[in-house]
């Protein structure tokens, strides 16, 4: 039902403050309503989730009480992290921890998803991605798309060379997908990116930069979304304004087809062409 991500650049956050703006995020999208809450964070080898049915305030309570247990340390800071969150509000399986988002890949957390909206055609997908030996622990649409990351990664890095970027594996998965989605993706290939794409369903990127008061009139180049001016320092994505407004006023709408790639303190923004997977054209866009 609700969708958010987080990454800091050029400054460091600790983990508690990840969390505190990844929760955040869940309640500005709570009045939406919702059955079922979930993050994703770092931890020290591979992402780990957290996720459960009922409110945010008790998924809150059980990260706090998890992360001792974990092993994770809320005092180590990041120069880079990327977070992601979600409110459900199931379509496809019950409210339960398994259903709720992230979805994943599978062991080890090789790409996770929170996904606002319907695959239609999941039903097939799951046939082959089972053909291939994917097993499938949920009842949702959803979980279909981190398992057809995965399987596109690799078959793109059968020869060895990791040579596939996050936002060419996201390409490949839509060309797949049918339905509605906001999709935001997480991998523990690409530690410190985050990539994001829609179709059908809303999704919008805030940006604060350092000394942001200060560009008024701030124009931005082609497909990177950075000012002249500033640098960014913390990117948010939302399917929602209310969850960035707290942050940043710099805001840009995403258009259906686009992919966002939030990637070493940039931001590029390629369009999924149906024939090709992109287009290559640059797209000049104003900030809002
Ligand atoms: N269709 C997905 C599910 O049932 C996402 C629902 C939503 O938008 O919250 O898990």
């Amino acid at each position: 039902c609700g969708i958010f991500g987080y990454l800091n650049y050029h400054v460091k956050r600790d983990r508690d403050y990840i969390l505190q703006v990844l929760f955040n995020g869940l309640r500005r999208l709570e009045y939406r309503g919702y059955d079922s809450a979930g993050i994703s964070i770092d931890s020290v080898h591979s992402p780990i989730v957290f996720r459960q049915e009922g409110n945010i305030e008790s998924l809150v309570k059980s990260v706090h009480q998890e992360v001792s247990a974990t092993g994770l340390n809320l005092e180590e800071s990041f120069s880079v992290h990327a977070g992601i969150a979600h409110t459900r509000w199931a379509t496809h399986g019950e409210p339960a921890p398994r259903n709720s988002h992230p979805q994943s890949s599978g062991a080890g957390n090789d790409f996770l998803v929170v996904h606002n909206g319907v695959v239609t055609n999941y039903e097939v997908l799951k046939q082959s991605l089972l053909r291939h030996g994917y097993t499938f622990e949920s009842e949702t649409d959803t979980e279909v798309i981190p398992k057809l990351a995965k399987f596109v990664f690799d078959k793109a890095n059968e020869g060895g060379d990791q040579t596939v970027t996050f936002s060419e594996v996201v390409l490949e998965v839509m060309r797949h997908l049918e339905g509605a989605y906001a999709l935001i993706f997480k991998s523990k290939h690409y530690p410190n990116e985050l990539v994001a794409c829609k179709r059908g369903s809303p999704l919008l990127l805030g940006v604060k930069e350092f000394a942001e008061e200060q560009n008024n009139g701030t124009s931005y180049n082609d497909t990177k979304f950075i000012s002249k001016n500033g640098r960014p320092k913390e990117l948010f994505l939302s399917s929602d304004p209310h969850a960035l407004v707290e942050h940043t006023k710099k805001v840009l709408v995403i258009e259906d087809s686009e992919v966002v790639h939030i990637k070493d303190g940039g931001v590029s923004i390629v369009k999924f062409d149906e024939g090709k997977g992109k287009d290559g054209k640059s797209h000049s866009r104003p900030a809002s």
